[in-house]
């Protein structure tokens, strides 16, 4: 039989409130009757998981974090609602539909609560369905271990279920409806000049997506991994959206896709450390078991033997590390100045790879408008430097114009 099968995921926005599922229960429709066997991801409505996590942090006494799997049964909760009120709503248009739980749809999860990975999905029920001619929507972010236990995949983890399901059912293309019409060359917010791009390959979208634009990236390493393209466009918008495909696929071939844009970034200077063979690493090691993760290091050249050491780290982590450091007995060192307030910017493109001079030519533009550079960190395709986050927008402008990103 060849598949018909469309996997198509409506992310949080889109279902934001009751009306907004109705007219997404339509669209569903209209795509069955078109001859296409919809299978679809479904997020949870608006902003119901922040709204659980708040509730999970106060029923606790003290400072205790809420139990895992409990936590995860929980969060699970908001994906089935909005699974059962879209089937309802496409069930009174007439047709045959159903809606199915992570783990009643057969996708099985790693033990890790709150972060699981999905190892493993059996079809045979959705394939049953689809067999009756049955449209499935399909609760995301969620999976069961092989304890039988409910599993959720992290925060934005509805589009790795949409992957992995359009992997695991051959599905041709895996469509990704949210409140932005596409990849955009930059945050529109911010240049206004921005481009949506109509394709895009894997590894510029990964580093847009860990960098800026917001997709999970475990689903883009996936599609990456079995070759699935995705199609991302607004829920709403008749718009083209863009097409995130393998790197031949690609119809232009700009040096430069785009800018990417972290805005939650603090950064930890160690003041005055011995410089001796392990240093780095018994800095790092101690956050590391924490499962706090760094980013850029900076280590300055050493002075009578001793050195500064900074890193960047996300707001969210500043506080616990720089608390972690000063508790470290065994490191010798003569003060921890931890500031926030600072943005990654990067420009992306595989076209980098070959050509020399683009770090060069991004120093001098943020030179020119005055900019401070605090750190640099490079890949073969990406150039990412730390800044003031006051200095963002004049910063991104100017590099969007320098580089040409508003020309098709
Ligand atoms: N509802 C989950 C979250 O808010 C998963 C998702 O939206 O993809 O993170
Ligand atoms: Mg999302």
């Amino acid at each position: 039989m060849k598949s018909n099968i469309v996997v198509q995921k409506y992310g949080g926005t889109s279902i934001g409130d009751v009306e907004k599922l109705k007219l997404i229960a339509k669209k569903i429709v209209e795509k069955k009757l078109e001859g296409f066997s919809p299978v679809v991801v479904v997020s949870a409505m608006g902003k119901t998981t922040d709204e659980l996590i708040e509730m999970s942090e106060k029923v606790t006494f003290s400072q205790t974090q809420p139990d895992l799997r409990e936590k995860d049964t929980l969060l699970s909760t908001g994906e089935l609602v909005s699974a059962t009120l879209l089937a309802m709503s496409i069930k009174s248009l007439n047709q045959e539909v159903i809606s199915l739980s992570g783990s009643q749809a057969g996708i099985f999860t790693d033990q890790i609560h709150g972060s699981a990975r999905i190892s493993d999905i059996n079809t045979k029920r959705i394939l049953k369905e689809i067999d009756q001619n049955k449209i499935l929507i399909i609760a995301g972010f969620q999976g069961v271990n092989t304890q039988g236990d409910i599993t959720t995949l992290g925060r934005g983890g509805s589009d790795t279920t949409a992957v992995a399901l359009a992997v695991a059912l051959n599905a041709t293309v895996c469509e990704i409806y949210t409140d932005v019409k596409g990849i955009y060359t930059t945050d529109p917010r911010i240049v206004s000049q921005a481009r949506k791009i109509d394709f895009i390959n894997y590894e510029d979208m990964l580093e847009m997506a860990v960098l800026g634009a917001k997709m999970h990236p475990r689903s883009i390493e996936l599609a990456s991994v079995y070759n699935v393209p995705i199609y991302i466009a607004g829920t709403f918008s008749e718009t083209k959206g863009t097409l995130i495909v393998k790197g031949e696929n690609m119809e232009n071939n700009k040096t430069v896709t785009g800018i990417a844009i972290d805005k939650n970034v603090s950064k930890i200077t160690i003041k005055k450390i011995k410089n001796d063979p392990g240093t780095a690493g018994s800095i790092l090691k101690p956050l590391s078991d924490q499962s706090i993760s760094i980013d850029i290091i900076v280590q300055n050249i050493p002075i009578n033997g001793f050195i500064d050491f900074s890193f960047s780290i996300s707001d969210h982590d500043i506080q616990r590390a720089y608390d972690i450091l000063m508790g470290q007995e065994n490191l010798d060192f003569e003060d921890i100045i931890k500031g926030s307030g600072f943005a990654k910017i990067s420009l992306v493109g595989t076209g980098m790879q070959n050509a020399p001079g683009y770090a060069t030519e991004m120093f001098n533009a943020l030179g020119e408008e005055n900019i401070n550079i605090e750190m640099i960190t490079t890949s073969e395709i990406r150039i990412t430097c730390l800044i003031n986050e006051k200095d963002v927008n004049s910063a991104v402008n100017a590099l969007h114009s320098k580089f040409e990103l508003d020309k098709e």
